[in-house]
């Protein structure tokens, strides 16, 4: 007793050596108001902001302080729709048959470390084979570097549809995959795979409500769900929590996954005004994705790259992407920011804030939609997206206003996650 008397008066006299980080911030972007802000403070305690203050404030004697007073600062970027566990080559079709799980696995590792390098400080991943899952909480414990994960686990999709995982195989290869691995014929096969998603550890639910490119399969747009198989899919999820996202290129399947209830349309590149009206009125978020229609078109005219069904497909739809996403901006259709990285290579998604701008859309609202909405679309608006007293520390910086320079944001040179520093 008379020992541990003793332990606690010698703690009681050591220094404190708990560490504020205060940053310097010559500009800082409120990503809610577009406001570029001169010359403030923000003062880091653990994981989260402990206050913001104009001027530049003196650091403790157990601080450290990080001086950016020539960077523009925000608030680290939201990507709705990546692909984290693989990245697009012409090797990757094969790659389904040499590669062990562990490869996808460590490969991945390095997507996400130059994901987070790039200022992307979260994103939500749709769809890979399982090894997101494990990738996320390798994350989160702290194991690997990289962005806070959010993941649909293994897509939806229907048999030959995009997303099916035996799709282009052998006969004797291809098999009958069903619900568990995520193959949906059935309002009853939609339940089960919501539910086996839910005991995998996914956090949202993705489908593929029409074909998709790089799936080896002929359409690119057609319907792939019934009204009824999406609302089973729909109402399951939510007995769940999970947001339903839906891939979709053909106008038909899109409108139908949008009256069937999903929360977002992924890509949406040959929506029509119809449809766009559809998406106000049940407030279905749109995810542009235009990097990806750009890039694979571009990709379809490098000979070999895709097999040949798949770069006919690139070439007819990707140079569609860009235009439809303008008309949907001018319409007012309600817009989360997404690029599809892993069509591409993982750490170029801020490329995708130049695509808009060429689409008409103000870079500040790019960036408002890719940090307040996507928070707010994660479940995650009151902690994430925003540069505030009690959010979540993630930070980034740039050399420019990406007002004047929008390609700055191509080249992050500072990323705080969590309040832990990764870069700068
Ligand atoms: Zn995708």
């Amino acid at each position: 007793m008379k020992k541990l008397v003793l332990l606690f008066a010698f703690l009681a006299f050591l220094p404190s050596v708990a560490q504020d980080t205060y940053l310097h911030c010559g500009s800082l972007i409120d990503t809610r108001t577009g406001e570029v802000l001169k010359e403030k403070t923000i003062v880091i305690s653990a994981d989260r902001i402990k206050n913001i203050s104009n001027g530049y404030l003196s650091p403790g004697p157990n601080d450290q302080a990080i001086d950016l007073k020539s960077k523009t600062v925000l608030p680290g970027l939201i990507d709705m729709h990546v692909h984290i566990e693989s990245e697009f080559n012409p090797q990757t079709y094969i790659k389904r048959f040499t590669d062990n799980e562990a490869d996808v696995a460590l490969q991945a590792t390095v997507y996400a470390k130059r994901t987070l390098m790039a200022g992307f400080t979260t994103v939500r991943d749709l769809g890979g084979s399982g090894v997101n899952i494990s990738l996320r909480n390798a994350i989160n414990k702290g194991s690997v570097d990289g962005p806070r994960i959010f993941t649909a686990g293994k897509t939806l999709a229907t048999t030959g549809g995009h997303a099916d995982p035996t799709n282009g195989m052998r006969k004797d290869l291809m098999g009958d995959p069903g619900p568990k691995e995520g193959v949906v014929n059935s309002a009853d096969d939609g339940r089960k795979a919501v539910r086996q998603r839910y005991k995998n550890g996914a956090d949202l639910i993705k489908i593929t409500a029409t074909g998709g490119v790089l799936s080896v399969a002929k359409s690119g747009q057609n319907p792939q769900f019934t009204l009824e198989e999406i609302q089973a899919i729909t109402s399951t999820a939510k007995d769940y929590g999970f947001m339903v996202a839906a891939h979709a290129h053909g106008d038909e399947g899109m409108k139908l996954a949008v009256l069937g209830g999903v929360n977002t349309i992924e890509h949406g590149t040959l929506m029509s005004e119809e449809t766009m009206e559809l998406m106000k009125k049940h407030q279905c978020y749109l995810v542009p994705t235009i990097s990806a229609g750009i890039q694979v078109a571009e990709k379809a005219k490098v000979p070999g790259f895709f097999p040949e069904v798949v770069a006919q497909k690139a070439l007819e739809i990707g140079p569609k992407h860009q235009a439809t996403i303008s008309r949907a901006y001018k319409k007012g259709v309600p817009m989360a920011f997404g690029t599809d990285a892993g069509v591409f290579p993982h750490g170029q998604n801020a490329i995708e804030f130049n695509y808009l701008l060429e689409a008409g859309i103000p870079v500040m609202e790019s960036l408002k939609a890719a940090t307040v909405t996507n928070a707010l679309l994660l479940g995650m608006a009151t902690e994430l997206g925003q540069l505030k007293e009690g959010f979540l520390a993630d930070i980034i910086a740039v050399g420019e206003n990406p007002e004047t320079d929008v390609k700055t944001l191509e080249n992050v040179v500072f990323v705080m996650k969590n309040g832990v520093v990764y870069k700068g």
